[in-house]
């Protein structure tokens, strides 16, 4: 027992102890009030560098008058945009604040005692979280040497404790794409309690491509499928926080009773719909980002720097140098990249492509840190 005014320390479990808080790129005002530089150029968490889709800004604006209301619980509205927007029923959609949110509730929902989550490594950071969170392991199969899914492997690490199997599709810091013949390959492989999560958060960018597979497909099928997607990258609401998941409705409707009521707030909620209907914007933007990608292509092979061909909005690019040191001088120049730390490399940095102004002052700034 603690003595009345002693602060005794707090104990948690042991698999919340191991929990690392979330590092989130650095914010452009910490880094500028850090280094005492005017001029700071975000290039580290995958954001829209052109803002937010116009219209979803308008739907928003209507909106801020009703804040005093909660938002409607489930999300009606929206549901009927994206229905019709995807073509699958009302009933197989569920929403998050921000994919993050599906992702955690995906884990708290479906992950008991003895459950593996496989995933490859590198990957997008979340999912070894929700293993962690629910105290199961977390198999990582790492990528292979060109830095793509180790796909074999992967089938080759599926066993009977197999839950969760988390495919970002493109990678996450890769850019690299799976196709939909190996992605059926790996659905094929899975026991009957798996579920396969293809978080498709780049999807509008990979969408451009042949090869992008088609995996509302395997939803309409019955598939044990959850595709997760988002608002935040192609449609630039980041800071909106909302993302979805489109699954059998037996699935979602596992999701509905452990989510909280009002997950996705009242200005999320239109924002999305109008978002989607935006199809201008959405245009312009994956041009933009297509033009982008290619000024880091040129440039990357002018300085002869190898890199993932990227499907998404941002580029895995090996320096062919300390990884940490590249990052720190870039960010002197005025560009935070993300540092390959905690992506298991030394050498690579995850650019995300900006501005086309953005993007050729990036090009002049690593040229000119790589020939120091
Ligand atoms: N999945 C992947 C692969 C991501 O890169 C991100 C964002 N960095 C997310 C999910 C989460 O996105 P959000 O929560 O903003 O929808």
């Amino acid at each position: 027992m603690s003595k009345a005014g002693l602060t005794m320390p707090i104990t948690v479990a042991p698999n919340i102890e191991k929990l690392v808080p979330y590092v989130p790129g650095r914010s452009v005002e910490e880094v500028q009030r850090e280094l005492g530089i005017s001029k700071l150029v975000k290039l580290a968490s995958n954001e829209n560098p052109y803002g937010p889709s116009p219209r979803a800004q308008e739907a928003i604006i209507q909106e801020v008058g009703k804040l005093n209301i909660y938002p409607d619980a489930s999300s009606h509205n929206l549901k009927l945009v994206m229905s019709e927007f995807l073509d699958v029923d009302t009933d197989c959609i569920a929403f998050g604040n921000g994919s993050d949110d599906l992702i955690h509730l995906l884990g708290v929902t479906f992950l008991e005692e003895g459950d593996e989550i496989l995933q490859g490594d590198p990957s997008f950071i979340r999912y070894e979280s929700a293993a962690l969170l629910n105290n199961v392991t977390c198999r990582m199969v790492p990528l292979l040497p060109d830095w793509s899914y180790d796909m074999d492997g992967l089938i080759a690490a599926v066993n009977d404790h197999t839950r969760l199997v988390f495919l970002a599709n493109p990678n996450n810091p890769t850019g690299a794409l799976v196709s939909h013949s190996e992605v059926e390959r790996l659905l094929d492989s899975l026991p009957e309690r798996a579920l396969l999560v293809l978080d498709e958060a780049y999807y509008e960018y990979a969408s451009e491509h042949a090869e992008c597979p088609r995996a509302l497909e395997w939803v309409r099928q019955g598939r044990n499928v959850v595709v997760l997607r988002t608002f935040s990258k192609a449609y630039g609401l980041a800071g909106l926080r909302i993302g979805y998941g489109v699954m059998r409705a037996e699935i979602a409707g596992w999701l509905e009773r452990t989510r909280e009521p009002f997950n996705v707030n009242l200005l999320a909620q239109a924002g999305g719909a109008a978002a989607v209907a935006d199809t201008e914007f959405l245009k312009s933007i994956l041009s933009y980002n297509r033009l982008g990608l290619q000024l880091l292509y040129t440039a990357c092979d002018e300085l002869g720097l190898s890199y993932t061909t990227s499907y998404a909005n941002f580029l895995w690019i090996d320096t062919a140098k300390d990884a940490s040191e590249v990052t720190a001088q870039l960010l002197r120049k005025g560009f935070i990249v993300r540092s390959s730390k905690a992506f298991k490399s030394s050498t690579h940095i995850r650019v995300t492509v900006g501005t086309l102004a953005e993007t050729r002052d990036f090009i002049e700034a690593l040229k000119s840190v790589l020939s120091q």
